[in-house]
């Protein structure tokens, strides 16, 4: 009888038979115990009965039934024996089930019973820890049903116990697994800025060092050991980026940004960013943002940007023949908010239908061989997804194998309060003009980073000074004057918190407001915010770029608010390429920053007169056709790769040009094609003048 309860569905028929006479013991008992009671209690009663005896049967539950009037409860023999009893080792009074419970849940249990037997809630059900005679502990799901008299005071009480040790341990087993796995991804998410901050810091000299070797003479297959190492650690880094990005969405620790941007300068600076690759590849790129899409927006453009970059970098990457569109429309909009739809359309290689929703996990490729032909990680799309669900929007794609793919997303952004204005035509970075010279504090501890930084201002004509620690940072700042401080954040001794809180200290009595920028290696979230809770101005990520490092350091600076607005050429350029020797229909500089070498560089010369004659003559017929639609896509190709040569003039016209076709105003393209026909005449002398493809 003892161990009855460990029998489960295949109890033998004599044992079945002991509990059903259990039972029945148990229901004579009740029927003694109520005389008189009410018809309709003894419907209730006979019907609980049933139940109970439906339950039994089934299971390997004990039963209790309590006289609340007496406090006598029947305990059944499973009841005891599933805490080590024989029946009769238990005494069958209330006190027996309250001396058995575990201190700890005493209380609760209590309040249970109490809350259920004075109707403050529908069901009891309670879980608690049980003494087995062994001096070990179970766990019971203790569920029961009152009776009540007429006045709703119960006088009876009956149910089970269930042994849920087994369960409980499961499910605390569970629990640590879980907790040890948030713990492993915490202590992951750390490693990884940890190791990101390792990793950029040498890095830093690598891409920075290869820069600056860049910039000197070099003959032919030293530059091009060289452009081969710059890409190799460009790639490294790109790849670090993505596997950084990703761990801080799974680590949760990825936030959004929210201030007004430009949507058709993010557009187009990612499409003409783009526009290098696929003008390799010869293919076409074009763009259209809706006239319905509000220049301003509010939102994160940094993280657009790079959904953009990623989507169009496939399209083009995955694409041999015909070429890539990006197309932005209104889906939704309210006073506030819009939802745009973001569409990237190529003639490429496509996708098997199998694969429309994997490509979107992580480290999932369409196929086995596109990593080795293609490279990559199959990171982007996750990526991509996880940026796309936190701008509340979606991504999916259309795809027929051989045929082409239409990436779609969608993203909600804020209406912006102010008057917005449409720039006319795209800028260009306007970095890439020469400032007037500025003095500059580098404050940075490491011998290869000092070297980096100072070089890459010196050539840019800014005078620097270097300081190894915040100390020293301080003496020079008491000393000199500057007009813009480069400090590093994590450095021994004093760092670049304390060293600028000490400088602007200082500043307090004098009035004065020096820029600091912070450098830092860690690109974990909160960086940027604590630069600037410290009292930095702005923020610049490790490795060094020199176009971001010139753009954040020259921006805003009194000096070249006043310095000669155009000025093409900085020094290096100068000393390693034959200047134009009149007017400038391009900014050379800008051209060779975006071209990235002078192998590229060269190629792309060589091909500009037959490119621009092939869309100047595709606009050309669509003229004289009368046809705006060819007319404003061949302006549109002549816009993207006149981009790459950084031909502002040229630019501007092939702009205004696509937008009298997209007006249907061929009287005015007819004018603006004109210039722009001389334009790129000129330009292709120029760049031919400008260099010598024989050197
Ligand atoms: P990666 O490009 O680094 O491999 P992604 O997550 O960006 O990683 O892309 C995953 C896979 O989806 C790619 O490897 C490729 O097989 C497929 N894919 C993505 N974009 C395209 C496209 N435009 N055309 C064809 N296949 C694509």
């Amino acid at each position: 009888m003892s161990d009855t309860h460990e029998h489960a569905a295949g109890d033998s028929v004599p044992e079945l038979k002991q509990r059903i006479q259990e039972l029945e013991a148990m229901l004579h008992a009740c029927r003694v115990r109520l005389p008189n009671a009410p018809a309709e209690a003894v419907r209730e009663l006979a019907e609980s009965e049933e139940r109970f005896a439906l339950a039994v049967r089934g299971t390997n539950d004990g039963i209790w039934d309590w006289d609340i009037r007496t406090g006598e409860v029947f305990f059944s023999p499973p009841w005891k024996s599933m805490i080590g009893y024989e029946d009769d080792e238990l005494e069958n009074v209330f006190a027996t089930f309250d001396k058995l419970l575990h201190p700890e849940d005493h209380e609760r249990v209590m309040a249970t019973l109490n809350d259920y037997l004075e109707s403050r809630i529908p069901r009891y059900s309670v879980e608690f820890r049980f003494k087995h005679k062994d001096g070990s502990w179970r766990w019971i799901l203790a569920r029961g049903r009152s009776l009540r008299d007429k006045s709703g005071k119960p006088y009876r009480m009956a149910g089970s116990h269930t042994d849920v040790t087994e369960r409980k341990h499961d499910e605390e087993e569970l629990h640590k697994a879980r907790q040890a796995a948030e713990a492993a991804n915490s202590a992951k998410s750390v490693f990884l800025a940890n190791m990101s901050h390792e990793i950029r810091t040498p890095m830093n000299g690598v891409i920075g060092m290869s820069e600056l070797l860049l910039g000197t003479t070099l003959d032919d297959s030293q530059r091009e050991y060289l452009n081969m190492l710059k890409d190799s650690a460009d790639s490294l880094l790109e790849l670090l980026n993505d596997i950084l990005d990703f761990s801080k969405i799974e680590a949760g620790k990825m936030d959004l940004d929210s201030h007004e941007f430009d949507l058709n300068t993010i557009v187009t600076e990612t499409v003409q960013a783009m526009g290098i690759r696929a003008f390799q590849k010869r293919l076409v790129l074009l763009h259209h943002i809706s006239p319905e899409v509000p220049a301003r927006l509010l939102g994160d453009d940094g993280r657009l940007r790079q959904i953009l970059i990623n989507l169009v970098g496939n399209a083009i990457k995955f694409t041999h023949k015909g070429g890539v569109t990006v197309e932005v429309n209104v889906e939704s909009g309210t006073a506030d908010a819009l939802m745009l739809h973001f569409k990237i359309n190529d003639t490429g290689i496509g996708i098997t239908p199998e694969m429309h929703e994997s490509i979107f996990e992580a480290f999932t490729q369409a196929e086995a061989s596109t990593t080795r032909r293609y490279g990559g990680t199959g990171l982007g799309l996750a990526i991509c997804r996880d940026l796309v669900t936190l701008m509340q929007g979606r991504i999916w794609v259309e795809s027929q194998l051989g045929v082409g793919s239409t990436f779609h997303f969608t993203a909600a952004f804020g209406r912006t309060s102010g008057i917005s204005i449409k720039p006319l035509s795209p800028r260009f970075q306007p970095v890439m003009t020469a400032p007037a010279s500025m003095r500059v504090l580098v404050v940075e501890d490491g011998h290869v980073n000092q070297l980096v930084s100072a070089r890459m201002l010196e050539k840019r004509g800014h005078l620097v000074t270097l300081a190894s620690s915040g100390q020293e940072a301080i003496d020079f700042f008491n000393s000199e004057p500057f007009d813009a401080i480069l400090m590093d954040v994590q450095m021994p001794g004093m760092n670049g918190f304390e060293a600028t809180a000490a400088i602007r200290e200082i500043e307090k009595k004098s009035g004065e407001h020096v820029r600091i920028i912070a450098m830092t290696a860690n690109a974990m979230k909160g960086d940027r915010e604590d630069c600037l809770a410290a009292g930095m101005d702005d923020y610049i990520a490790k490795p060094l770029r020199s176009v971001e490092l010139f753009q954040v350091l020259e921006k805003n600076s009194r000096r070249s608010m006043i310095q000669e607005p155009e000025q093409p050429f900085t020094r290096v350029e100068a000393a390693a390429i034959r200047p134009p020797v009149e007017s400038v229909p391009f900014d050379l500089a800008a051209f060779r920053e975006s071209a990235g070498d002078e192998k590229l560089m060269r190629k792309l010369i060589a091909i500009f007169p037959e490119d621009t004659q092939k869309y100047l003559k595709k606009a050309e017929k669509a003229l004289a056709a009368g046809k705006a639609k060819p007319l404003y896509e061949a302006a549109h190709s002549l816009k993207g790769m006149l981009g790459v040569y950084a031909a502002d003039k040229a630019l501007r016209l092939a702009s205004e040009l696509s937008e009298y076709a997209h007006a249907g105003d061929l009287k005015g393209a007819q004018l603006m094609y004109d210039q722009l026909k001389k334009e790129c005449a000129m330009l292709n002398g120029a760049l031919m003048g400008a260099y010598d493809p024989g050197i």
